[in-house]
Order: C-alpha cells, then structure tokens, then sequence
C-alpha cells in the first residue's frame, strides 16, 4: 500500500472520530495543545500610535526645520500630554505618540544645541519611525484559526491579545503498548535473549510533547489471551498504540486478538523502514499496531500515527514540513518501495548514516531528518531529495 493511501485511511478513520471535548486551560498549559476555537483580537494592536525608535517627535506640518525646543519626555508606559506647538517632544521606543506629532526622527539624525534645542540634519517624512494604531492586528480580526498547534509563538500572540486562558481540545488519551518477550525495561537484568524496551520510551516522550495524556500499558508478552486481557484494559483510551507483533511471525497475536474481538486491518506498506502496520479497533477502541524495530516505529510515528493524532484533535496541517536539499550520496539501485534514511544536512546536502537497518535507534539519534528517496528511482550525488526535519515531527 502506497504511504499517501495509508494516510488518506488514516486521515479519513480520525475525522470520523473527532475528539471534540473542550478544556480552557491557563496559557502556562497551553502549549502542544490545540485550539479549539478562533481566537478573536479584543483590541487593536498596537493600541495606540507608538514610536519605533529612540528620539524626537514632532508635527511636520506648518514647521519650517528651524530648532525646535523639547516641551516633553515621554517613556514607554506613560500617557504623553498633546505636543505643544512649535516644539518637539523628547520619546522612546514603545512610547505612546503625542497627540499633533506625526513623526519621530531618531537621535542619531539630530542634534541638541547649547540652548537645548533640537537640530534636525536629515530629511523627514510624515509618518516615518511610528507604529500605527492596528498596523498588526484590527480589533475583531481572528489571529488563530481553531485546530492550530500552540507552540511558544502562538501563545506569545494571544498574550500579545491579553488572553490569560485559552479553549483548548482535551488531550488524547493514548495507551501505549510495547509487545515481545523479549523486552526487558531499563533497571531490571536482562534475562538470556532479551532487550531493553526502547520504543516505549520514545513513544511515550513523543506523545508527551505533543499533547497527549499517555496511558502507559507497559510491555505485553507474545501470548493471545494477555493480548485480549491488556487491550480490554485499555478501554479508557482514545487510541492503543502498540509496536511489534503486527508481522505474519507466529509469535504476532495482535492482529488475532482484534481480528476475533474488534477489526483488522493489515497493510503492507510500500515504504522502508516501516512495512507491516495494523490498523482497526478492539472493541470499538482505535488501535494503531506500528513495527517493533526502532528505527521503523519511529518513522510509522511520524509519518501516520502523529497526523492521525493531530488530525482526530482537528488540526487542518498534519503532514510534516519537508523541503528540498541535494543528495550528499548515490542511491544507485532503485528499491520498490519508499525509504525514509536518516540524515544529516551539511550545507545543502544531506548526508545519510552508514546503517539505514530498521533496527538501529542510532541512525535516528544522529540524525538531523530523515531524506526520502521515491520508489523505482536512482539517485547520483547532488540530485534533489526531499528533506523532513525530525525537529519538526518531534515537536
Ligand atoms: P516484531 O515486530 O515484534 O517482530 O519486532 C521486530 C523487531 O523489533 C524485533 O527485533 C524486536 O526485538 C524489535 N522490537 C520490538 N519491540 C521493541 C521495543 N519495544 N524496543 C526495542 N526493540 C523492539
Ligand atoms: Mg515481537
């Protein structure tokens, strides 16, 4: 299955079960949230005519660019009298204009006389150096649409607004699911054949940042009538999100397990990292059963799982930022399907790790992204490829 057809299922599954239920939160918990309603400016910003620069302010009009005396000093947060005619006035950055003033000239073009009078020695037009009223937003103006992502800027803008609160989406419940017995988790000896649990980990502190309220569902063994037990558990949860056990392995008992108790569906999809995922429901619960090896859980997260997400909370954008750089390598045999190599960028072009296995959490550790290199497609050093910030799908 092609990736684009995996994320239309996916796009469509989560729109059709919304998580429309609303909190308002302080704006110190707002951020990774989305905002559920448009967020209207209250008032005009800025608020009133200010001045862009240290110097003076003055009313061009009927002045003939003699001297003017200084009548006034005005400091940002302070309400400055009308400017007196025939003079200037003293003024600050931020400051709000006087009255009659229509410009400011900064104090590097000016000059104070032995009287204390101000010189002027360069041209001045009207207007220049003020911030209009309104010149960033008009009161009754919508500054952010319902389903944008909160981040520090977007919480920034609805300070700039006087907004303490804001209406937010609740978080998502996820439980997250670690399947194998092989995984042991860190602290405890590892037992002959098995491996520390590093999915869970990355999943859980991905899911953090983006929002979400993580149910941790710990490490479930390869055994059918634990998986039916654990995924009944986790009926509370907006969405399962499991790794491992969604291969055709005889030890692979979730797609059973939904198979019997809720739907299946497993997709063979035509992208490497990340081949088999499961996507369907236990008992009427969203499961989403992403590839146990790191390096594929990490790339099927951010590729399906996190729009998925964003998506059921609203978010219009979902798919990850990607930008074009060149090929620092050759890719000289085509695959069929779509890989996803962990990279860096030096200057333009992006580099790839030594070890692309789906196994190597590394690769993804020193990366700064993952390039994309399409299916049946070549590649000699300097081509164009795609670019994916993992800064970006992280956040
Ligand atoms: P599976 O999809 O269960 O066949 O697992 C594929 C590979 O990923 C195997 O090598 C597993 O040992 C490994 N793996 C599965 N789950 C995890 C996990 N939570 N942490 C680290 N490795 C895992
Ligand atoms: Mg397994």
């Amino acid at each position: 299955m092609p990736l684009e057809q995996a994320l239309e299922h996916l796009l469509e599954a989560a729109a059709r079960a919304p998580i429309s239920a609303c909190e308002v939160v302080a704006l110190e918990h707002a951020d990774g949230r989305v905002l559920a309603a448009d967020l209207l400016a209250g008032c005009d910003l800025p608020p009133w005519p200010n001045s862009a620069m240290d110097g003076y302010a003055l009313r061009l009009e009927g002045w003939n660019g003699e001297p003017l005396a200084v009548s006034q000093r005005i400091f940002a947060g302070t309400a400055p009298a009308p400017l007196r005619a025939g003079t200037c006035a003293r003024i600050f950055t931020g400051a709000p204009m006087p009255e009659g003033a229509d410009c400011v000239e900064m104090q590097e073009n000016t000059e104070v006389l032995e009287d204390g009078q101000v010189r002027f020695t360069a041209p001045l037009k009207p207007g220049q150096n003020v911030r209009p009223q309104g010149q960033e937003t008009r009161a009754g103006d919508t500054v952010l649409v319902a389903g944008t992502r909160l981040g520090p800027v977007e919480l920034g803008l609805a300070a700039s607004l006087g907004h303490a609160e804001l209406s937010v989406r609740r978080k998502p419940r996820v439980a997250v699911l670690s399947t194998g017995d092989e995984l042991a988790e860190p602290g405890q000896p590892l037992a002959p054949g098995q491996i520390y649990n590093s999915n869970r980990r990355v999943l859980i502190s991905w899911l953090q940042r983006l929002g979400c309220e993580v149910l941790d569902a710990g490490i479930l063994p390869d055994d059918l009538a634990l998986t039916r037990a654990r995924l009944q558990g986790c009926q509370a949860a907006d969405l399962i999100l499991s790794t491992g056990g969604v291969s055709v392995g005889e030890a692979d008992y979730l797609g059973q397990a939904l198979r019997e108790g809720g739907e299946l569906g497993l997709w063979k999809l035509a992208i490497k990292p990340g081949k088999p995922l499961t996507f369907g429901h236990y008992a009427g619960v969203p499961v989403l059963g992403l590839p146990g090896n790191p390096a594929s859980t990490l790339v099927t997260f951010a590729l399906l799982a996190r729009p998925y997400l964003l998506r059921r909370l609203g978010c219009a954008e979902v798919q990850p930022l990607r930008f074009k750089v060149r090929a620092g390598f050759a890719w000289p045999v085509a695959g069929n399907r779509r890989e996803f190599l962990r990279a860096r960028l030096e200057g333009e072009r992006a580099v790839i790790y030594p070890n692309q296995s789906s196994g190597v959490l590394r690769s993804a550790a020193w990366a700064q992204g993952l390039v994309e290199v399409p299916e049946g497609t070549t590649l000699a050093e300097g081509d164009g490829v795609y670019f994916i910030p993992l800064s970006e799908v992280l956040g």
